[in-house]
């Protein structure tokens, strides 16, 4: 019989990482199974001109700072050096180039299946394959009759493809607003949304705003930090309040359909465009546990602060909301997977007191 595991941590990201942390801090006997050929995560997709939206004091994930420059704020090049320091600085054991595939359950333990044809045994399961890697795209009307480019921000990486074009960014989130705002030096640009967007400084009393969101517990306190979890919040970063006041890009309500050469706003007019891109989030894909139960209708974990409600042993960390609205950032996982691993040590005690 193959070794059964204390945990597999599948998706080998910042919050597979930082589940190895505490595994390891925890002495839990443990792989994990990352499907690309290093640590990164998604960092290297997300768009080029990414740059943190807390400074580096507020950005790290537990035991080693991402840099000891607490002011400046990190690009994504810097995150991406970041986490495959981090793997190798913590000797994390992660396989990569290991998709999994199909998990299933055999009696106590669970049976790991991957595209390399290999299967793995555990007797925990933490899901960590990130909130962000289904790109969602809402249906609006007359939408195949439109030919211009139709794109999420998922795949935008620079300005420079759209130079002079005309251009509507859907949605009104941190991405949103960061792409429009890089747009609107080069291309006609208009941010389409459904509320106009609300923006919280940057800075408050001479302190980056996460120093306050520490300070009054509100990173820890799902309710109050949801209208930033949601993206109902952007941070002002580089005065886009100016920019916005001063129309440059754009901000209109939504459009109500497209027609072949643009979108008709809500007052009925007709405007020409070349591109949309749609802002507009992400879902998890956690497909792999499909066989297992355990997601609602609409493909998400039924879980309560990282814990499956319905299967035992299996976990989640780096969910977004998932215990606070810092939950998947690079701040906020660490104490989820804290929380986590504590839990799955717990049970492992008192089974091992059972046997
Ligand atoms: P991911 O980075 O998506 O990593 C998941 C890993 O799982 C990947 O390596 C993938 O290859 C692997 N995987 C997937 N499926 C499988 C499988 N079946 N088997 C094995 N491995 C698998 N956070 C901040 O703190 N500050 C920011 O400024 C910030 N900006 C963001 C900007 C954008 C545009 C987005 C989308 C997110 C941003 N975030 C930010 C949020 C968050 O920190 C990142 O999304 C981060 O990448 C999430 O890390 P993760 O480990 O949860 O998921």
């Amino acid at each position: 019989m193959e070794q059964i595991w204390n945990v597999i941590v599948i998706g080998g990201g910042q919050a597979g990482l930082a589940s190895g942390y505490h595994l390891k801090k925890r002495g839990l006997s443990f792989l994990i199974l990352e499907a690309g050929e290093d640590a990164a995560g998604a960092w290297p997709q997300y768009y080029e001109s990414l740059k943190l939206f807390s400074p580096a004091a507020y950005s790290s994930l537990p035991g080693l700072p991402i840099t000891s420059q607490g002011k400046h704020y990190p690009n994504r090049d810097e995150v991406i050096h970041y986490l495959k320091k981090y793997a190798v600085h913590f000797e994390l054991p992660l396989v990569y180039r290991s998709r999994v595939e199909k998990v299933s359950k055999e009696s106590d333990y669970f049976r790991v299946e991957t595209s390399t044809g290999k299967t793995y045994f555990a007797r925990n399961l933490i899901s960590a394959t990130g909130s962000y890697s289904r790109p969602f795209t809402p249906l609006i009307d007359k939408q195949d009759e439109f030919k211009g480019s139709i794109i999420h921000s998922a795949t935008y990486s620079t300005p420079t493809p759209f130079h002079n074009q005309s251009v509507i960014v859907v949605g009104r989130g941190n991405s949103a607003v960061q792409i429009a705002m890089e747009l609107s030096e080069v291309a006609e640009t208009t941010l389409a949304v459904r509320e106009p967007v609300a923006l919280i400084p940057q800075r408050l009393l001479g302190q980056d705003i996460h120093f306050w969101f520490k300070l009054t517990g509100i990173d820890s306190f799902w309710k109050f930090g949801k209208s930033f979890a949601n993206g109902s919040s952007v941070l002002d970063l580089d005065g886009y309040k100016q920019k916005l006041k001063a129309g440059n890009p754009k901000q209109k309500k939504m459009f109500t359909a497209f027609y072949d050469r643009g979108v008709i706003w809500s007052d009925g007019t007709q405007e020409e465009v070349q591109t949309v891109i749609f802002a507009t989030g992400y879902r998890s894909n956690v497909s792999y546990i499909d066989a297992l139960g355990g997601l609602d209708g609409q493909g998400e974990p039924e879980q309560k602060n990282g814990i499956s409600k319905i299967i035992p042993g299996l976990y989640f960390v780096g969910l977004s909301g998932q215990r606070s609205f810092a939950s998947a950032t690079l701040r906020g996982v660490g104490p989820d997977a804290e929380y986590v691993v504590k839990h799955i040590q717990n049970n492992l005690e008192k089974q091992n007191n059972l046997h």
